[in-house]
């Protein structure tokens, strides 16, 4: 199901929340609002019976019943509501009941059954009227006095609020929720700007950044995480395109090469075959150095890419080391260098994958050879301290300078162009050297004094480390 849009559920939410908030809000004032008419309908009738008292106190003694009565009857039309009310004794003998609640017959406790003093609110004649009945002592007699106050203009008011509230409450709640969703829109505006401006962005462009506001809030930190993403992008983009372009440079010099070769050896007639054997030679050595570079090159396409697969184990960093120091051997033979190794006989175990190890060594002891003149020597020095297997390889070689240091584990490096490529480097080797002793948890670091030799060191951890 397609979920609406946040402007819509931001709107929604507040609305439903607002709509809580109102009615509580409303209910409360409506209840409030008929408390205090309650109160000052009640404070008024209060009032009214110790007005009563106070006149009973005062003439009670001085005045006979039907005296009492006529003052009764005189002070009673001087109030609002002052008819209503009406005094008994014990015997439940009227001292005086106004004309309308005579005519009603509305009944009053005798002093012995009023407890307490008592409101009520009844229907007389059809008018709503508030009772207050108490029972007061006059020269130490008790007597009932029961007051009353019409309601019809109090419970009309309280209508009449509690209607503005209930036609109130709907108009706030649909202004609130227009207000609500243009607020959503608005605040969410600033969204769509980000994604429109991202969207602007494109290969092309990448080194374009969004603009930051200086707010500090989530708007912020979203177009700084986007610059910062973009950045990465521009880095990884940067470093393919500069991939591409070294390795179609370093593919174009052999096959420019063995083009070259081939077409001089068609054009000459009558050659010898022993120089058309030679000219194969050169264009198969030219082959082989093509085919390693793009095997170079798809091995670092797949470690990019995640694909390449190291097939870890537990292995003998001994036996791996025996193996690639003799191929080592040969080729230093090769080159007229002397050649030394001390491996351990006793295996040492470590959690690698074994081919990409051989791998690393060889290219340390093929760049040893490679960079030292004749007559140098170059040494393998296997060891396991501090929980990791360390090769060294040391040579007496060219050795590296100070400021090429930071640069030779680069892909396509190289100290010396021209040299390294007539020896068949393209500069491919430390990087993989590197990418395989980082997939194993490890490091590569190197200890150069130009002139004097180098010595390259291997480390992964030992299989109890991992
Ligand atoms: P290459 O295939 O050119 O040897 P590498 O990545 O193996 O590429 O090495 C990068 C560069 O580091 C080399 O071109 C060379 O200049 C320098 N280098 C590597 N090993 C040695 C060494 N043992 N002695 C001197 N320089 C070295």
């Amino acid at each position: 199901m397609k979920r609406r849009s946040i402007g819509l559920r931001l709107a929604a939410w507040y609305s439903v929340v607002f709509a809580g908030g109102l009615a509580v809000f409303s209910l409360a004032v409506w209840f409030a609002m008929r408390a205090a008419v309650y109160h000052a309908v009640d404070d008024e009738l209060r009032d009214r019976v110790q007005g009563v008292r106070a006149f009973m106190d005062r003439q009670i003694s001085s005045l006979s019943i039907p005296e009492i009565r006529d003052e009764f009857r005189e002070h009673s039309v001087l109030g609002p509501g002052g008819d209503l009310f009406q005094v008994c004794d014990t015997q439940g003998q009227w001292l005086y009941r106004s004309e309308s609640l005579e005519s009603a017959n509305v009944s009053i406790d005798k002093p012995s059954d009023l407890a307490k003093p008592r409101f009520v609110t009844a229907q007389v004649a059809g008018r709503p009227l508030r009772f207050y009945s108490e029972r007061i002592l006059v020269n130490g007699q008790p007597y009932t006095v029961q007051v009353a106050a019409p309601m019809h203009e109090a419970f009309e008011a309280i209508e009449a609020f509690g209607l503005i509230l209930v036609l109130m409450v709907p108009l706030l709640l649909i202004g609130a929720t227009a207000g609500g969703y243009w607020i959503s829109k608005r605040a969410l505006d600033p969204v769509d700007e980000i994604s429109r401006a991202a969207q602007r962005i494109s290969i092309e462009n990448l080194a374009d950044r969004l603009h930051v506001p200086g707010t500090g809030d989530q708007l912020q930190r979203l177009t700084e995480t986007l610059n910062q993403m973009f950045a990465r992008l521009e880095a990884s983009v940067r470093r393919i395109k500069q991939f591409t372009a070294d390795a179609s440079h370093e593919l174009r010099a052999p096959i420019a090469l063995i083009r070259t070769t081939a077409e001089v050896a068609v054009q000459k007639r009558n050659r010898q075959a022993i120089e058309y054997l030679e000219a194969l030679d050169d264009i198969l050595e030219e082959s082989e150095r093509t085919s390693q570079i793009v095997d170079s090159l798809m091995l670092l396409a797949r470690a990019d890419a995640g694909k390449e697969i190291i097939e870890r184990g537990v292995v003998d960093a001994s036996s791996i080391s025996h193996a690639a120091v003799e191929q080592g051997e040969k080729l230093a033979r090769i080159r007229g260098l002397q050649f030394s190794s001390s491996i351990p006989d006793a295996p040492i175990w470590v959690y690698a994958d074994a081919e990409a190890l051989r791998r690393a060594l060889l290219i340390l002891i093929d760049n040893a050879a490679k960079y030292t003149p004749e007559g140098g020597s170059v040494r393998v020095n296997l060891s396991a301290n501090d929980g990791f297997a360390k090769l060294n390889v040391s040579d007496t070689g060219i050795g590296i300078a100070p400021a090429d240091l930071p640069h030779i584990f680069d892909r396509f490096w190289r100290a010396d162009k021209a040299r390294s490529r007539s020896q068949g480097g393209a500069g491919l080797g430390l990087s993989i050297a590197k990418w395989i002793a980082e997939t194993h948890a490890g490091s590569i670091t190197v200890q150069s004094d130009i002139g004097k030799g180098s010595v390259f060191s291997l480390q992964i951890p030992l299989k109890k480390q991992i």
